[in-house]
């Protein structure tokens, strides 16, 4: 039987450990595909899981990674052979099921995508859940009616992994961007991306006022807490939020005003549970809109061994844009 690695994450009494182990085909769990992982990432939740500062991980012990692409090595799935190139975002992977920190991964099939013919697997992570998301927001917005002609967009954490792919999406879709972020030096990464104007995100992160004056048409929100409320406040009659993300908190101070006096929509945007339909378009706009050199530049490459260091990193804001590990 083949013996593989994998990061194992295992909980007792005084705590969570993480440790690379060597595991067989045995060792994985239930599912109908079994995939041959070369590259999988970091995402925010995985930060969160790794360092077990928020309980993402929900069954013990646990291979963590949210995310993975990889060939099929065999399958009694209909829609999947051996040899098909493979992406998995969300569906609880690396939460209550086995994920993408492991050179093999045995999953449902109903989880998989074919991967899109225009990326390789190393683009496809640099995409990862964070790209997948951004693109989720940005149809979020498309649905509800922002166009470049209405005004700017917004987006918040912007020299993270979300916020970066928005950028480079809502650029190429003909939006202007302004680009929130606490890291101003990286205006000229951001500029690069195609942001049209850089803000501290201090202007956004003190409790709002219900309504305060109308900046722009549309958000991209990856941050929650007061700098969500505070897009709310400022976003132009009959434009739209779309959220998806906490970096400053869960919560959210706001008011009606928003809604009932300007007619703002706020979309909430979840990318673990989305359906396939709505994963497929997702995918197929990236490999349309994204600008494959922007994806380039915003991605580092790093062995896999490097994800339990990246962890705090990406929890601190520290990590800019995307990082693809290499399962080797
Ligand atoms: P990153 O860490 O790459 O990006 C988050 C960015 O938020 C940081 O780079 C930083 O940007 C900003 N930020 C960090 N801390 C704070 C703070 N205290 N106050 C204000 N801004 C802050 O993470 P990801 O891009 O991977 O994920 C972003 C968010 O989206 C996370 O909350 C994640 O959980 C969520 N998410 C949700 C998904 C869903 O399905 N709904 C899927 C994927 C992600 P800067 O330095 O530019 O200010």
């Amino acid at each position: 039987m083949q013996r593989f690695k994998a990061l194992v994450a295992s909980k007792d009494e005084t705590g969570q450990s993480l440790a690379w182990q060597e595991l067989g085909e045995g060792d994985l769990m239930e599912g109908d595909v079994l995939v041959r992982v070369s590259h999988s990432t970091v995402n925010y939740k995985d930060g969160l899981a790794i360092t077990a500062k928020a309980p993402v991980i929900r069954r013990w012990p646990m291979v963590p990674g949210i995310d993975f692409a990889g060939k099929v090595v065999s399958s009694s799935h209909s829609e999947f052979k051996a040899g098909d190139a493979v992406i998995l975002n969300g569906w609880g992977v690396g939460e209550t099921h086995f994920g993408g920190y492991a050179q093999m991964a045995r999953v449902k099939g109903d989880w998989l995508l074919k991967m899109p013919p225009q990326f390789s697997p190393a683009e496809c992570m640099a995409i990862g859940t964070a790209g997948y998301t951004a693109m989720l927001c940005v149809l979020a917005l498309e649905r509800h009616g922002v166009k470049p002609g209405n005004g700017p967009v917004l987006v918040t954490g912007a020299a993270g992994g979300v916020g970066s792919v928005a950028i480079a999406l809502l650029a190429k879709l003909g939006f202007q961007v302004i680009a929130s972020t606490g890291r101003t030096a990286e205006a000229d990464y951001l500029k690069g991306l195609g942001a049209t104007e850089i803000i501290d995100r201090a202007e956004l992160s003190k409790p709002a006022r219900p309504l305060n004056k109308e900046r722009w048409a549309g958000a991209v929100d990856a941050v929650g807490s007061h700098t969500l409320a505070n897009a709310l406040s400022m976003t132009k009659y009959g434009g739209t939020v779309a959220a998806c993300g906490l970096a400053q908190g869960m919560d959210l101070a706001t008011s009606v005003a928003p809604f009932i006096l300007r007619a703002v929509t706020l979309a909430g945007v979840d990318s673990v549970m989305a359906p396939k339909p709505l994963r497929v378009e997702a995918w197929s706009r990236l490999a349309a809109d994204l600008d494959r050199a922007k994806l380039e530049a915003m991605t580092v490459t790093r062995p896999a061994a490097d994800v339990v260091a990246l962890a705090p990193e990406i929890l601190a804001g520290k990590v800019r844009g995307r990082v693809v590990l290499e399962l080797g």
